[in-house]
């Protein structure tokens, strides 16, 4: 629910540049002499490649028509062309720069060359599928171990999910008994924030790759559209800077948590929460943040004066509020929490920031 590259550059500000010239490198990994191996990226395309140039692909692939297989040949030299910069870029490039990616990409294909849309659902075509299984495979890096130490040394081991808050994401060590290797498991989703089935090209891409729980990923958004314009790509905005969570009148009226509501405070075309059904999942939880709402009606008094401090141990006893809001990824509904004290608190006496 914050920015995940403040959040990382706050530990340190070099680590996510390592992190992605690692990425690179193990993506595109070369032998001894300097060469690249056959199933790094740059191999993968120049063999794409040559498959495109056959009789075989046109006829297969591209129904007999040339033009198609143009711009299918033309995507991959895109890709290759000066010394792979585009390949890198692809790869290694911020969500501003996806953005641009993006524009560029359909200007040289257009969006059917790789899926089509059948009853509401859209399909990989065949180019669609040598895209995302001949090239740009999620499934084998997925399953890498070079996925999981990223994860690892991102401070993905144990946080919440960025797009909700709602569920734990974490990397956990497990020792096989039966011989003495010990191997890390993922229990997240790696949400592809622009969906891999409309963008193929983008399945590698890091900074479409989103760490986040099974329920946004796989039950909720799907292949929903998503892009910054519209959304919150978590390494690119804050979602705590962009919504807030107020309990209702009736809530404060009764002071008791019934409902909360959800409300915009900056660009306001953001489809994140409606798309994400935040505000149904919050208040489908609504027992989470029950007790710390009782305990602020009921305490509210010793916040007065030299009693803070005191307020301040008690409040720790019934809840994690987190006064630093870098923490916020760290646990389930601390975002919640720290907007409903925000609202409780009306003199600002907590100083929550
Ligand atoms: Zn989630």
């Amino acid at each position: 629910m914050i920015n995940l590259k403040d959040k990382i550059n706050s530990r340190n500000d070099l680590l996510l540049n390592e992190v992605l010239e690692s990425y690179w490198n193990g993506l595109n990994k070369k032998t001894a002499k300097g060469d690249y191996y056959r199933n790094s990226l740059i191999s993968k395309c120049e063999k794409v490649l040559i498959k495109i140039k056959t009789k075989k692909y046109l006829k297969d692939v591209a129904d007999n028509c040339n033009e198609t297989r143009n711009r299918h040949k033309g995507l991959i030299e895109f890709f290759m062309e000066s010394n792979h910069k585009n390949l890198s870029r692809l790869i290694k490039g911020n969500p501003n720069e996806l953005s641009v990616i993006k524009n560029e990409i359909l200007k040289i294909i257009k969006e059917d060359d790789v899926c089509s849309l059948i009853k509401g659902q859209y399909t990989q075509t065949e180019f669609g599928k040598i895209l995302s299984e001949d090239i740009f495979s999620y499934k084998s890096f997925r399953s890498s171990k070079l996925c999981r130490d990223i994860l690892v040394r991102l401070g993905f081991t144990s946080v919440s999910c960025p797009y909700c808050n709602l569920n734990k994401l974490s990397v956990i060590n497990i020792t096989n008994t039966t011989s003495t290797s010990q191997k890390n498991k993922a229990l997240l989703d790696l949400d592809h924030f622009y969906p891999k089935v409309i963008h193929p090209y983008f399945s590698l891409s890091f900074y479409n790759l989103i760490p986040s729980c099974h329920d946004c990923n796989s039950s909720i958004k799907k292949e929903k559209k998503f892009s910054i314009e519209t959304h919150i790509n978590p390494y690119h905005e804050s979602f705590d800077d962009i919504y807030k969570f107020e309990l209702s009148l009736d809530s404060l009226h009764n002071k008791k948590a019934e409902k909360v509501e959800l409300k915009k405070i900056t660009k306001l075309n953001d489809s994140t929460a409606n798309d994400l059904l935040l505000l149904d999942r919050y208040n489908n939880n609504i027992s989470e943040v029950e007790g710390l709402v009782d305990f602020f009606y009921k305490n509210q008094h010793s916040l007065q004066g030299e009693n803070k401090e005191y307020f301040i141990d008690l409040l720790s006893n019934v809840s994690n509020v987190l006064f630093d809001k870098m923490d916020i990824n760290k646990f389930c509904y601390s975002k919640i929490k720290r907007d409903l004290l925000r609202q409780l608190d009306i003199h600002n006496l907590l100083d929550i920031k």
